[in-house]
């Protein structure tokens, strides 16, 4: 009687842990979750065997039926897989001799055991040695991990709540093992009934206790999805285990009454085989139901995560173009009122140097007066330029994270690529006492197609990078390449290799990974006075990268680096740049001739903006040329004005409130007298974004100058735009 009852209270404990197992898991799929069930669940197969087999036969199974004991046995092999997952989240490596304690009670009840095993009974000894076996690691890790918790409790070490658990579960299955090997007066005498009790028990507990380990509650708010998934699992699970055990229990008993009615010693007619087959498909039944809810329940958790993830995606996303606008505007509203300062701040030098110059001998206080005042004004003209180039990278870099860099492809030609890039560096180098050499091998192909700006910025960012942390010695660009046919598109190539070389402080070994992450610079201490963001290396690199080209660096620390830039690019034209340094020469020697600028007194220019000061600036700047300068302060008024009179030049601001500068534009070609059809008429904006300049272009601008206004770029463009025989270049003695 008191067996049958452990036998179905078995039953029940295993069910009920299952259930707190399997929900829980609905709830939040942990790999915790998944030992217990299958640990519970092997052991309600031996139990539900156990129990059939024994109300239909008034008899054990004996020892080799391997349905009865290797459920069993195998239920202790995934709560082994759990310790050992906990000992591995907690990174227990240590060791105690004391937890080796279980083992000798261990080989004690396996000859105990033994004793029970008839001979060349394999399955009985393989059954008592797998036991052994591993319920002699499970208490093991247990103790170790307990041990390990009383050490370092102070330190903050987490109760192991599984590791007590399993520990007491072991105890009692020990003692419960022991006691059967011992006849007892009555079965209420048998200690193995009472520790049999205890054992289920403290399985029940083994839920529990992960739930207090990951800091969940049994009963808790449930999220809507997990609610519908538990309605209806549930209910389910419940019927199908009980539907099916007293099923396989109706149905094994109608087999043995079929088959062999006469039958009194269990296991000795093939109808307790057919029994055996039976309750081991209806255990199946059972295994496979659990199985497939762990499985829906991946499923749904699965398709409810993707959802989740593609709506923080969505978010993500929005954000971020969010933020390429707002720097984008950001950049016109910093770049606007910089333009008046260092527009202002132009005209402070100018008026200050000509002061200077013009004060007498006997003036010599209010001489050095002005000759400090353009040093101040000189040094604000430096920040500002920083400032502009901070503004310039953080903007690109936002375009590159937003994906919206784009790469516009173009036929350029080599010679003048290069042109600006070594125009550009040289000012740099010499202001620095730096030499600047230009090799270029003189039969690389001159005309080209690649995204000509984007090559340039790259280049520009390694040479300037070279300028900036050089101190004495110079720097070299070396640029070459290799022409290869495609026989596929039947096109020619080439592999540009753009080599930098500086003789500047130079890179440590450690340093060179890091140089190309964002906002990375390195070798603090050298450099705490060089101005910089730390993403011009990780622009240059991405865009390389998105023109399918490669940037690498070698450097000796202290004595210098090169940095290497390989890109591929398609020849149209294989005339050879020839001789470059020479034309490099000739260029810089024209550029001399007209650095005192121009003189156009005949030429008459629109300048249009919505802001007066910027107004002020450009008037102020291009004063000394005696043009006639008209001014208009709105895209309404530059039309109107445009109706009267045929301008040289129109320079005209983009962003203005009402009718912007391409609505201005648009409405001054469709003018019904045409005074201004084909007048030049320059884009004069803040918008200095990367692909800005196209866009402007497209809509039908003639050029492009960026705010604010670099005096020196506007002369040269408005010398590029004005009738010739109107300008005349004047030459100042530096
Ligand atoms: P930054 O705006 O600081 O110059 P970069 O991304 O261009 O940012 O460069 C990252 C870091 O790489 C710099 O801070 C500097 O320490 C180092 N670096 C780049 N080029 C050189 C060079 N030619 N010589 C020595 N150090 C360099």
């Amino acid at each position: 009687m008191f067996e049958q009852f452990i036998n179905i209270y078995s039953i029940v404990i295993t069910v009920v842990g299952l259930i707190i197992c399997l929900f829980h898991y609905i709830e939040r799929p942990r790999r915790s979750w998944i030992y217990v069930t299958a640990s519970l669940l092997s052991l309600l197969l031996s139990n539900y065997y156990w129990t059939t087999y024994t109300l239909l036969m008034g008899d054990d199974p004996s020892i080799s039926s391997f349905a009865a004991y290797f459920g069993d046995n195998l239920c202790f092999v995934p709560i082994l897989l759990l310790l050992i997952h906990i000992h591995r989240k907690h990174h227990v490596r240590w060791f105690s001799p004391l937890s080796l304690l279980p083992l000798p009670l261990n080989i004690y009840q396996l000859i105990l055991y033994n004793g029970f095993v008839e001979d060349g009974d394999f399955i009985g000894y393989f059954n008592n040695y797998w036991q052994c076996f591993v319920t002699t690691c499970v208490a093991i890790f247990s103790l170790n991990l307990i041990f390990y918790y009383f050490k370092n409790r102070k330190t903050g070490f987490p109760k192991p709540y599984v590791a007590f658990v399993t520990f007491f579960y072991m105890v009692f299955e020990y003692a419960m093992w022991t006691s059967s090997c011992f006849d007892w007066p009555s079965e209420w005498l048998d200690p193995y009934n009472y520790f049999s009790l205890l054992a289920f028990a403290s399985l029940v507990a083994l839920p529990i206790a992960i739930l207090k380990t990951h800091g969940g509650k049994l009963f808790r708010n449930q999220r809507e999805q997990t609610k519908r998934i538990r309605v209806i699992f549930q209910p389910m699970y419940i019927a199908v285990t009980l539907i099916n055990s007293l099923g396989g229990y109706f149905l094994a008993m109608w087999i043995r009454d079929r088959l062999n009615e006469s039958v009194q010693d269990a296991e000795s007619t093939s109808a307790y085989e057919i029994l055996d087959v039976t309750l081991f498909i209806v255990s199946a039944i059972l295994v496979a139901f659990s199985i497939a809810i762990i499985f829906v329940v991946n499923y749904v958790n699965k398709a409810a995560q993707t959802d989740r993830l593609r709506e923080e995606k969505n978010v993500a996303e929005q954000s971020n173009e969010a933020k390429s606008e707002f720097l984008a505007n950001m950049s016109h509203e910093i770049r606007t009122p910089i333009n008046a300062v260092m527009g202002m701040n132009e005209m402070i030098l100018r008026k200050s140097l000509k002061a200077r110059d013009e004060m007498g001998e006997d003036q010599e206080e209010l001489r050095e007066t002005f000759s400090d005042i353009s040093n101040y004004s000189g040094n604000i003209d430096n920040a500002g330029k920083n400032l502009l180039s901070i503004i310039n990278d953080i903007l690109d870099f936002s375009k590159i994270e937003a994906g919206k860099m784009e790469i516009i492809t173009g036929k350029y030609r080599l010679s003048s690529l290069l042109n600006d890039v070594s125009n550009m560096i040289y000012y740099r180098a010499k202001s620095k006492d730096l030499s600047f050499v230009v090799e270029v091998d003189e039969d690389l192909p001159d005309g080209l197609c690649g995204d000509e700006a984007h090559i340039r910025q790259a280049v520009i960012n390694i040479l300037n990078n070279a300028v900036k942390y050089t101190h004495e010695g110079g720097v070299r660009l070396r640029v070459s390449g290799r022409t290869q046919h495609d026989s596929m598109s039947n096109t020619d190539y080439i592999r540009l290799t753009f080599e930098v070389k500086d003789t500047g402080i130079g890179i440590r070994k450690q340093d060179l990974e890091k140089l190309f992450a964002k906002f990375e610079r390195v070798d603090l201490e050298h450099n705490k006075s060089v101005e910089g963001t730390g993403l011009g290396l990780a622009i240059t690199r991405n865009l390389i990268e998105m023109m399918g080209g490669e940037v690498s660096v070698e450097s000796l620390y202290g004595s210098g680096s090169t940095f290497t830039i390989r890109i591929p690019q398609e020849v149209v034209s294989h005339e050879p740049v020839g001789d470059f340094r020479q034309k490099f020469e000739e260029s810089m020697e024209k550029i001399k001739a007209y650095e005192g600028s121009f003189e156009a007194p005949e030429a008459r220019i629109l300048i249009v903006d919505d802001t007066k000061v910027n107004l002020l600036v450009a008037e102020g700047l291009l004063k000394e040329t005696k043009m006639r300068i008209d001014t208009a302060s709105s895209g309404a008024d530059a039309v109107r004005l445009a109706n009267g009179t045929t301008y040289d030049v129109i320079m005209m601001d983009q962003r203005m409130p009402k009718v912007d500068g391409s609505q201005a534009l648009q409405m001054i070609r469709e003018q019904k007298d045409g005074f201004n059809k084909t007048t030049p008429v320059i884009c004069l904006t803040a918008d200095a974004v990367m692909g800005a300049k196209e866009r402007y272009l497209a809509e039908g601008f003639t050029d492009y100058l960026t705010k604010p206004i670099d005096s020196k770029a506007m002369e040269k463009m408005l010398i590029k735009y004005l009738p010739e025989e109107k300008v005349t270049l004047t030459v100042t003695q530096k």
